[in-house]
């Protein structure tokens, strides 16, 4: 009998600072058989996401920390090869959490099925999967954004960015989105109907912001913390909201980010400022996919990737993934 060998990659160090492609290890190694109530998955695309920098230091966090010698994990779909439970057979394409490797064993329990005639199997991973539920919570859920409100969001063409962007103008919103260069500005205003965005590498972001919104903005998405924070609390009218989901500039850094300087505001304006997990809104998963899923068939939500091919490059889309080389979801297909 042979033996099926997969390649997986390990954390080696703790990166210091921005990840070095000498903090991973692509490793060897032979794919187990299944136990009883198990499968063995061939994976055909893993995600690369933000908040895997956090799980590489060794902190008390909302998720444990990766360990030092062993794989990385995190979302993937893949197809069942083998199967030692009645609940899924060979062919199966499921959604899980045993990414980073060629090949996934596990009990089925831990295997989601899902259907690839309705959508692709990379789209589980972004616009229908875990950051497409971020950006349809944190707006709806938490900044409970109403028609006709101006939405800021930054990291706007990001996975959850871009989202929330066309999920604002689908509710009727204006929408003003920043990221971090000319060609992702236009993409945002040219095709996914952003009413304005700006390069916040291109000036101050509280002058930017002010003249894209200069009657100010009634909820801010935030992806991205530090300056563009501060400038969105300074924009933020009477009332307004905050979504604090991501704080990316400052995911690398090593001393603790200064708090936005302007934070006084909050009271006088009395904004509401809200920290978000997607985890606490599993509850919202139906009604998302149900709202989402047939305007991404109907074009009326537009998913771009940016695909890395290859296990062999899977850090290299990571250290990518941080510095913006992805415009949509950041996606490494396997296989
Ligand atoms: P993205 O697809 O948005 O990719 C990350 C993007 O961040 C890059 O493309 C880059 O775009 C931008 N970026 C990197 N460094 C900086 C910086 N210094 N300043 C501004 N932008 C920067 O990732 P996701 O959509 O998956 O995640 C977006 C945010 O949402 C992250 O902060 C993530 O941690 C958070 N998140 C939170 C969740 C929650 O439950 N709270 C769940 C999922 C995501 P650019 O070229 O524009 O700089």
């Amino acid at each position: 009998m042979t033996t099926t060998r997969s390649r997986e990659v390990h954390l080696a160090a703790r990166p210091q600072g921005e990840p070095r492609p000498s903090d991973f290890a692509l490793v060897e190694v032979d794919v187990r058989e299944p136990g009883a109530g198990e499968v063995v998955v061939r994976n055909l695309v893993m995600s690369v996401d933000p908040y895997m920098r956090g799980r590489m230091n060794d902190v008390k966090s909302y998720v444990p920390p990766f360990q030092i010698d062993a794989p990385l994990d995190g979302g993937a779909v893949g197809e069942v090869v083998t199967s030692e439970d009645p609940s899924l057979a060979p062919g199966d394409v499921v959604l899980h959490g045993l990414g980073w490797r060629e090949f996934a064993v596990g009990p089925a329990k831990g295997f989601r099925k899902v259907d690839t005639s309705a959508a692709t199997p990379s789209a589980y991973l972004g616009v229908l999967g875990m950051p497409g539920l971020t950006a349809y919570a944190g707006l709806f859920a938490v900044a409970r954004m109403l028609p006709g409100e101006t939405v800021f969001v930054s990291g706007a063409a990001g996975a959850v960015g871009s989202l929330v962007g066309q999920l604002a103008k689908l509710r009727g919103g204006t929408v003003v989105g920043s990221a971090g260069s000319a060609a992702k500005v236009a993409w945002l205003t040219d095709e996914l109907g952003f009413d304005r965005a700006f390069n916040y590498h291109d000036g101050a972001v509280a002058a930017s912001l002010a003249s894209a919104a200069p009657q100010g903005i009634d909820v801010y998405f935030d992806n991205v913390g530090g300056e563009h924070l501060e400038a969105a609390i300074g924009a933020l009218k009477v009332h307004g909201r905050a979504v604090i989901c991501g704080m990316i500039s400052v995911y690398n850094s090593a001393t603790p980010s200064p708090a936005p300087r302007n934070l006084a505001l909050v009271i006088g304006k009395r904004l509401r400022l809200e920290g978000m997990l997607v985890s606490d809104h599993a509850d919202l998963q139906g009604e998302f996919v149900r709202e989402v899923a047939p305007a991404l068939a109907d074009g009326r939500v537009q998913a771009r990737e940016t695909f890395v091919d290859g296990i062999e490059n899977a850090a290299s889309a990571f250290i990518g993934l941080l510095r913006g080389d992805n415009t949509g979801k950041m996606i490494v297909r396997l296989g």
